[in-house]
């Protein structure tokens, strides 16, 4: 009994890899059917000239192969001049010929690829860029930057391999065996027995070449990681000398990558020895056969028996790259999966289809019935009720985890709730364009991202129709013009990766001249104090009291200022909220939020 049941457990097995193997190698069909329908009728006329020029390729190629009969006929009968002069002629025009479609075969097809490769990463970026921030949460930077940098890349050369495959050199492959035939009819005959064996031996390989590459691929990811954390993370490295860790991290990589390629090469490779050896051991035969058919006097002229020989040896070239060609395709497939797998990714926030303009109006925002979780449940938030007054500054305050950060994403729309709706000044903001929702909400966060541009294209970024003046003005009111006139150049400065050489209070600074700079009628502030010194706390607090005079601003708070200049106080726990008021109400309720405001708020 028991063996009949593992029996059939195995029975199953097999059939499932049977079916996931057959499964896997249809969509690996049909994606470079997809990948070939979608770029090839696009560029059609640049194909069409290089597939002209293939042609012209082969039958060039086929041809010159035949003319090696009539030069050594030539030779053996040097009286006849004119014939010579004929033959050299034509030998030459042959081989410009030749040469001339292959430069423009080479040319064409690359500028071909190289638009495909543009036009490709074009797409995977916008794509990327529509994500919603989850898709970035949940996708490593590492293995965006290989799939926009490389993915397009390998597509093209899987599109190369193909066109180049099925048309120069089937037709020159064509075009030599016809010229065989001509030639040496029974010789040729015997020669193409070792054409199937040839292809069985490099199907042999071929499995293992994707698993490989799958393999080189992730190596290479961590590769790029383990420098991309080693830049940002610098500092945390040197506190906590992790470079040994970081150095082994990369080492191991590195080695991996080193193994595969070594063992991708050497598979790919291994059809060579392959094909070389069975090509010798033909040519050897026919020498044989043909000095026997030559003693019985059926062989042709030595003009033709060169001109086959010499077909038959032209054609290895194009015949070991169609028996290779499916290995080829394989390993860039690799890359065409990574490409189609980011394209596909459906987008998990986008704007409605009928979206409209946000109306402007005094800026109140509401959350009506809101229940919201991460993973699309209703964890972090349930059923919130909650009006932001227009003009007004309200705190959110509560412990860690509450969910405060939850409510500034969502009225950023950074996530849809998963019930209700968060409405500002009564429209629903799921109806309205991003830029317009966007427009009305200037927003500085805990941590301040800055573009690698100068000071003065960073702060432009909030809007970037500003006039110098005006920039300079928001500066002012940010107290961060004194600092900035200070920096080498000025407004000019290169801020350099991410602004490596400002303070967590100058970076703050300039977050609040962009707010200010951006001129909302929503302010969203995610309080960080606790990096800053008491004069950049003091200075900081002055430039967003100036910015939220008569804007809806919402703060969460971690600072005893922001609580008392409050006009309205929300205490959230766990997502709900359970005391709202004035400073003085909730603390005359003597509740959650006096316990609070007794511990963190008078100590700080
Ligand atoms: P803090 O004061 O510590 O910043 P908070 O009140 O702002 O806390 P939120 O950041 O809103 O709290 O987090 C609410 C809950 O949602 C927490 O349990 C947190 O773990 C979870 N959470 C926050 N961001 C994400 C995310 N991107 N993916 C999944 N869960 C998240």
């Amino acid at each position: 009994m028991n063996d009949y049941h593992e029996n059939l457990g195995q029975d199953d097995m097999i059939t499932k890899q049977k079916r996931f193997q057959f499964l896997r190698r249809a969509t690996a069909d049909s994606l470079l059917w997809r990948l070939l329908a979608e770029s090839l009728p696009e560029h059609k006329g640049k194909y069409a000239a290089a597939i002209a020029a293939m042609i012209m390729v082969a039958a060039t190629t086929a041809l010159s192969a035949w003319v090696m009969g009539k030069i050594v006929d030539a030779m053996s009968d040097t009286q006849n001049k004119e014939h010579l002069y004929g033959v050299a002629a034509i030998v030459f025009l042959i081989f410009m010929a030749k040469g001339v479609a292959s430069f423009a075969q080479t040319v064409l097809m690359a500028r071909a690829g190289n638009r495909i490769v543009a036009e490709k990463q074009i797409l995977l970026f916008k794509h990327l860029l529509s994500q919603g921030i989850a898709f970035f949460n949940t996708t490593e930077s590492s293995d965006l930057l290989l799939r926009v940098t490389q993915s397009a890349q390998m597509a093209r050369n899987v599109i190369d391999v193909v066109v180049t495959g099925f048309v120069r050199d089937s037709l020159t492959l064509i075009g030599l065996v016809a010229v065989m035939f001509y030639q040496q009819p029974i010789l040729s005959l015997i020669a193409l027995v070792v054409g199937p064996a040839a292809v069985i031996g490099v199907r042999l390989i071929l499995g293992k070449v994707r698993v490989i590459m799958a393999q080189e691929m992730a190596g290479l990811t961590e590769i790029i990681k383990v420098v991309q954390e080693t830049s940002t993370g610098a500092r945390v490295i040197k506190a906590f000398a992790l470079e040994d860790i970081m150095q082994k991290r990369m080492n191991s990589a590195v080695r991996d990558v080193e193994k595969r390629s070594n063992k991708m090469v050497r598979l790919e490779s291994a059809t060579s020895p392959l094909m070389d050896t069975l090509t010798g051991a033909a040519i050897a035969s026919i020498v044989l056969l043909s000095s026997i058919s030559i003693a019985g006097q059926s062989a042709g002229t030595p003009g033709q028996l060169m001109s086959f020989v010499t077909a038959f040896l032209m054609a290895y070239e194009p015949a070991k790259r169609l028996s290779r060609m499916r290995v080829t395709i394989e390993a860039g497939m690799m890359g065409v999966r990574m490409m189609y797998n980011l394209l596909d990714q459906p987008i998990n926030l986008s704007e409605a289809p009928d979206a409209c303009e946000l109306a402007v109006g005094p800026g109140e925002v509401t959350l009506d019935h809101v229940s919201f979780g991460y993973a699309g449940d209703t964890s972090v938030i349930r059923n919130l009720n909650l009006t932001f007054e227009a003009g007004k500054t309200t705190a959110l305050v509560g412990p860690s985890g509450a969910g405060k950060s939850t409510i500034l994403n969502l009225i950023l729309r950074l996530y849809d709730p998963v019930e209700g709706a968060v409405r500002i000044d009564g429209q629903d903001i799921r109806k309205a364009t991003f830029p317009s929702l966007r427009q009305k909400i200037a927003f500085v966060g805990q941590d301040t991202f800055l573009f690698s541009n100068t000071v003065m294209g960073n702060l432009r970024v909030a809007r970037p129709e500003a006039t110098d003046e005006e920039v300079f003005e928001a500066a002012r009111v940010a107290y961060a013009h004194d600092f900035i006139e200070s920096l080498p150049n000025g407004y000019r400065t290169p801020i350099g990766e991410n602004g490596a050489f400002l303070s967590g209070g100058q970076r703050q600074r300039l977050s609040i001249t962009r707010a200010i700079l951006r001129r909302a009628p929503i302010l969203l502030l995610d309080e960080a104090t606790s990096a800053l010194d008491s004069q950049s706390e003091a200075y900081i607090r002055d430039a967003l009291e100036s910015v939220s005079a008569g804007v809806t601003t919402i703060v969460i708070a971690h600072r005893l200022a922001t609580v008392m200049n409050a006009d309205r106080i929300i205490y959230l726990e766990t997502g709900q909220v359970t005391e709202q008021g004035t400073l003085q109400e909730l603390l005359a309720k003597g509740g959650a939020f006096k316990k609070l405001y007794e511990t963190q708020f008078r100590n700080g």
